[in-house]
């Protein structure tokens, strides 16, 4: 059984009518989302405390990338939605319209995922950073940020976001990694561009022409989308590197399916790994926090995702 929300469209909307707080993800495609029952599930603990939480409610609309701009005035003007998470591909997109004012926390990383209503259009935040540190604290609770390298597989949104968030969370080094030479040098530029020498040393990565200077336990972070799936190649070799420098642990971004060929690769090797579930969960716990401005119940949400993926 899947997620029993059903999918809306931008057509939905102009006939749209709810009661009480109306809360929503938005993507293209938007099918996959479990975004709906985490935040539904969270929202009926909270109204055991609080009364006003019984009339929240979080959907979930398939809006086309071209449709965002217009979309979002019509989620904010004619339907008055209170908060919004937006997926791919939303996030960078959202970063360039008019109703949309970027909070300086998610300037540098040029993408949001949480937008809250103001009295004008919408502020824009993104949570993504904070999922990832405290998904990596669930996951792996010897791990200290402060001092450690860690080897960063991408350079899209998700490793932007990623990267600032290693930085803030005052990691020593990144190694960049990235199918791409270009975006992986772009990336690197952004971020020495962002920090100069305030942050963590960035260095490329090539197991081909190893650096001498390889830390000894690197954490592996995956931020490709390479592993959706099943043929998609391997977006490091771990058996490679593990010959150089064996990785203290692997943390997947990716949590559909649970187990990618590089999880499954570490879990061979008997290297630690983790998929994305709980950086999942933590993006979406410090969204409704924003939204909600009360405490947000991790484990009512963690325990909604765990059922949602079972149900698949
Ligand atoms: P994106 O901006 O489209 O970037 C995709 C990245 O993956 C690029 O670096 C791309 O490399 C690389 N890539 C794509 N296909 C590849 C392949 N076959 N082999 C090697 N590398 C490949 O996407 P994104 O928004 O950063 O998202 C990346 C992943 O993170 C997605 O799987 C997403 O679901 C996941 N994510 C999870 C969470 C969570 O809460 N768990 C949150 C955010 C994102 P090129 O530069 O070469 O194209």
């Amino acid at each position: 059984m899947t997620s029993p929300e059903p999918i809306y469209t931008l057509a939905d909307l102009d006939t749209w009518s709810f009661p009480g707080t109306a809360l929503a993800v938005l993507g293209h495609p938007i099918k996959h989302s479990i975004s709906p029952p985490m935040h539904n599930a969270a929202l009926a603990k909270m109204a055991e405390r609080d009364s006003k939480f019984a009339s929240w409610k979080y959907f979930r609309f398939d809006i086309a990338p071209d449709d965002l701009h217009v979309a979002l005035e019509k989620f904010h003007d004619c339907k008055r939605f209170t908060g919004l998470n937006l997926t791919v591909p939303h996030k960078i997109i959202a970063c360039g319209l008019r109703n949309v004012a970027v909070t300086p926390d998610a300037a540098p990383i040029g993408a949001v995922n949480t937008l809250m209503r103001t009295e004008h259009g919408w502020n824009g935040f993104n949570t993504d950073g904070y999922g990832l540190s405290n998904g990596l604290r669930e996951r792996f609770p010897d791990f200290k940020f402060d001092g450690s390298e860690v080897i960063l597989l991408g350079a899209g949104g998700a490793a932007r976001g990623a990267a600032i968030e290693l930085g803030i969370q005052k990691c020593k080094r990144l190694w960049l990694v990235n199918r791409t030479a270009e975006t992986r040098d772009q990336l690197l530029h952004m971020l020495e561009m962002t920090w100069g020498s305030n942050g963590p040393t960035v260095q490329i990565l090539d197991l081909n022409n190893p650096p001498k200077d390889l830390a000894t336990n690197p954490l592996v972070i995956n931020a490709t989308s390479a592993g959706l799936k099943p043929t998609d190649p391997l977006p490091i070799d771990l058996a490679a590197l593990a010959a150089l420098a064996r990785p203290k642990g692997v943390y997947d971004m990716i949590y559909n399916p649970p187990e990618t060929p590089l999880l499954a690769q570490a879990r061979a090797l008997g290297i630690p790994a983790a998929n994305g579930l709980s950086m999942l969960v933590y993006q979406g716990v410090r969204a409704l926090e924003i939204w909600s401005n009360a405490t947000v119940p991790v484990d009512a949400m963690r325990e909604a995702v765990a059922k949602a993926m079972a149900a698949r």
